[in-house]
């Protein structure tokens, strides 16, 4: 096991990584940029280091900055979290050839994963299903076209390098293909500094539904059931559940296993998820997230498996610590990602929490990384914190969340707590009939 790990990353997920680590007798260090010298993960990590200026280009995405804070600290492994290097397989690869362990894939995986062409062919080798969509780049608006035509409009030009939502842009018809053809580049080439983008058939009433993966890197791999992500808004998650309430036992199962056998195939190593669109019964695969992700305890909450203590485990070379009939699933349970933005018009709220009062009781859970009287600098994404409800069933789930929403005060800035007591109540979503236009369509409404 290590002797101590670094923490790659900030706000909740930093802290709870660190949670992990403290039970398993594990010294943690923190990094941080000079903004987050206050932050809560930097308070409460063994040792912590300032690696830089605000931008995450010179603090947390500064791979030279990271590699002198595990050496003047000693540490020997580093847990990335999720976003910034969580998915950058040149860092594992980095820390690998200087004997640091990264608690995380291999840096292949990471490889072909991260390239939405190459994770699509893998996927169809591997035997899952996939969106239908072009034979891998599209390099020309003409070919752009041609294959639309094909496949019949609407289509979705998507980039390679794609990642929250970006670079993505729908044609419904032939007069709409150039225009979202070169924006969807465009777009593509400022984020991802990658121009490279393919076409997808456009599912118009797909849910989202993500499996949930883990393996030791030796063969052995499991699936730990699904979380729907269906609603969404501009294809960024709001609140995540499971089981998903359109998926039966039979499907799940079915799905589990094409993805947890072609995990073992791979002899993928840790947290990974699988991400389908699902519409009239079939399973479409759109990407890989080689990480732990944002709504991972919604899994831990139906399964009572410690996802972050797992992947750690494994990543010092442990075996799986279970087979698949040991994987019960029980309850149901629902994440709201609370964002510190106002809950209409979704512009980003920093400033200074001025009173804190989370929710508690029995089957509640507050991740965060905030206290009264912290100021959320206004660098980085917005979310802080998750609030994650478990009940026996679905019905006792959402009664649960609605009372812990109405505990929940946060005052001093805008969140997206008032938009969650609102949809906790809109027939649709109590009877689990959304699919992913469902938000953007009730947002536009009200
Ligand atoms: P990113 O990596 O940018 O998050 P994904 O491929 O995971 O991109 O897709 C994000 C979201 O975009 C999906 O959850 C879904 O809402 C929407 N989406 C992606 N592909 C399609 C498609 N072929 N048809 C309809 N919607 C799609």
């Amino acid at each position: 096991m290590f002797d101590k790990v670094l923490i790659a990353n900030r706000g909740e997920i930093a802290l709870r990584i660190q949670r992990a680590c403290k039970e398993l007798g594990i010294a943690t260090v923190a990094v941080h940029s000079t903004a987050d010298a206050d932050a809560m993960h930097v308070r409460l990590a063994d040792e912590s280091v300032c690696i830089g200026s605000p931008p995450a280009s010179d603090s947390y995405l500064n791979i030279p900055r990271l590699l002198a804070a595990c050496e003047i600290t000693g540490a020997d492994a580093v847990h990335p979290g999720y976003g910034f290097l969580s998915e950058n397989a040149r860092f594992a690869e980095i820390l690998e050839e200087h004997s640091i362990t990264f608690i995380g894939p291999t840096s292949e995986h990471i490889r072909i994963m991260g390239d939405k062409i190459t994770a699509k062919e893998t996927a169809k080798a591997l035997g899952i299903p996939v969106v239908p969509g072009s034979d891998g780049e599209v390099a020309t608006e003409a070919q752009a076209m041609k294959v639309a035509k094909e496949m019949g409009f609407p289509v979705l030009i998507k980039a390679t390098a794609g990642g929250g939502g970006r670079g993505m842009k729908v044609a419904h018809s032939a007069a709409d293909l150039g225009l979202a053809f070169s924006t969807a580049r465009a777009e593509a080439k400022a984020a991802f500094g990658n121009d490279s983008v393919y076409i997808e058939k456009y599912l118009q009433k797909p849910r989202h539904i993500e499996i949930q993966v883990f393996g030791d890197g030796k063969g052995n791999a499991v699936h730990l059931g699904e979380r729907d992500c269906s609603l969404q808004r501009r294809h960024q998650k709001i609140l995540e559940e499971s089981p998903s309430p359109a998926l039966n036992a039979e499907s799940r199962k079915k799905i589990g296993e094409i993805v947890a056998n072609a995990m073992k195939k791979i002899k993928y190593r840790g947290a990974g998820t699988v991400e389908f669109l699902f519409e009239d019964g079939e399973f479409y695969f759109i990407e890989m997230n080689t990480r732990l992700q944002v709504e991972h305890p919604v899994t831990e909450a139906v399964t009572d498996i410690d996802l972050v203590l797992e992947q750690i485990r494994v990543a010092s070379g442990g075996n799986l610590g279970f087979r698949q009939e040991d994987v019960k699933f029980s309850g149901h349970a629902i994440e709201c990602r609370i964002n510190a933005e106002n809950p209409r018009t979704f512009r980003p709220s920093p400033g200074q929490i001025t009173y804190w009062h989370p929710p508690g009781g029995l089957g509640v859970r507050v991740d965060s990384g905030v206290y009264q009287g912290y100021r959320i600098p206004p660098f980085y994404d917005s979310l802080i914190g998750k609030l994650i409800v478990h009940g026996k069933n679905r019905n006792e789930c959402l009664m649960r969340l609605r009372r812990a929403l109405s505990e929940f005060v946060i005052d001093g800035i805008e969140t997206t707590i008032p938009l969650f007591n609102e949809l906790v109540r809109q027939p649709d979503i109590t009877n689990g009939l959304y699919d992913i236009h469902w938000l953007e369509k009730y947002l536009g409404k009200s």
